[in-house]
């Protein structure tokens, strides 16, 4: 008996030690914001077989003054818990905006038809005023709604009728919405009924192992229902030319992964996508900063 009640009093220390570690993160995440300590790089979306650039996807980074440009998988996880991603979130949203509505000021890139994806939390969707807010960055940044995608997962809509109706006023803004990892989640086929989704993101896990029969018999029929369902299909994590051109193969058209671009910075992903740029014209497989 003694022991389990030391075994109990362990447990709550250890609960309650990371509870504080929680808190303090949380605080932290809080004052970088305030210090301008986050900023925003771009993945570029392809097309298939040849890999140019028709979109982009905004993924945020921490600039800490001593631990370097932390990932999100370090904060955004914290920051969803403590309801701190409302605020982040927030400002992630504005500034993609803003970075894509620069780059429609030229010419090159405006006349092309791609669109950039923002990551939304599902507490930021239970928010009562998430879609007057987007409307209103819209508005603000100049960017046209049909410009953007709100990338949610199928968790973050599962079970979260707030999130399908703010989903659902988006859709109406003319905002396309992307089902991010698809396949990993609370899934239920019928959520593609009740979501107005537009893109269907499929997750790294089925691209990696794309060579072994059940990979492709998923991947292929994900596809299907995509294209059954008048979606755009999103092969994510591609990192070989073998998987890029499995996936032709099957007949996916879109793709994003380091083997044809890591993430790159505001200005890079204005010029990909304006076609000018000089990393545009190396190799697939060769272009990286971040
Ligand atoms: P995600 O939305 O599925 O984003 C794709 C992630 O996969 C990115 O990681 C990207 O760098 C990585 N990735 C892309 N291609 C490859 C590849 O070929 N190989 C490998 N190994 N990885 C690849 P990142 O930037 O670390 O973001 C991780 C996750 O953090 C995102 O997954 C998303 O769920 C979340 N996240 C990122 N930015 C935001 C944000 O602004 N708001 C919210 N709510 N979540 C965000
Ligand atoms: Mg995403
Ligand atoms: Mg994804
Ligand atoms: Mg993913």
């Amino acid at each position: 008996k003694g022991r389990g009640k030391n075994r109990y009093a362990r447990y709550d220390r250890e609960l309650e030690r990371h509870a504080n570690k929680e808190a303090r993160l949380a605080a932290d995440l809080r004052l970088a914001l305030g210090r301008g300590e986050f900023c925003l790089v771009y993945q570029p979306v392809v097309a298939l077989p040849h890999g140019r650039p028709v979109g982009g996807e905004a993924l945020v980074r921490w600039r800490h003054p001593d631990r370097g440009l932390v990932p999100p998988s370090e904060f955004i996880g914290v920051a969803e818990r403590t309801g701190v991603i409302v605020a982040l979130g927030s400002w992630v949203l504005r500034e993609a905006c803003r970075a894509a509505s620069g780059w429609l000021a030229s010419p090159a890139a405006a006349s092309g038809p791609w669109r950039l994806s923002v990551n939304i939390s599902a507490r930021q969707l239970r928010e009562p005023t998430f879609a007057a807010e987007v409307a209103a960055v819209l508005a603000e940044t100049g960017l046209p709604p049909e410009r953007l995608v709100a990338e949610v997962t199928e968790t973050a809509v599962f079970d979260n009728e707030p999130a399908v109706a703010a989903l659902t006023t988006l859709r109406g803004l003319g905002v396309s919405i992307a089902l991010d990892d698809f396949g990993t989640g609370h899934s239920s086929l019928g959520l593609l009924r009740t979501i107005p989704a537009t893109v269907l993101k499929v997750d790294k896990s089925f691209v990696d192992n794309i060579a072994g029969a059940e990979e492709e018999v998923i991947a292929t029929a994900m596809l299907q229902l995509a294209n059954g369902l008048r979606m755009d299909a999103v092969a994510e994590g591609v990192e070989t030319s073998a998987q890029a051109d499995r996936l032709h193969q099957l007949g996916y058209r879109q793709a994003q992964g380091f083997y044809f671009y890591r993430p790159v910075g505001a200005a890079d992903m204005g010029a990909l996508l304006a076609g000018t740029a000089a990393i545009a014209a190396t190799s697939p497989g060769a272009a990286s900063t971040q």
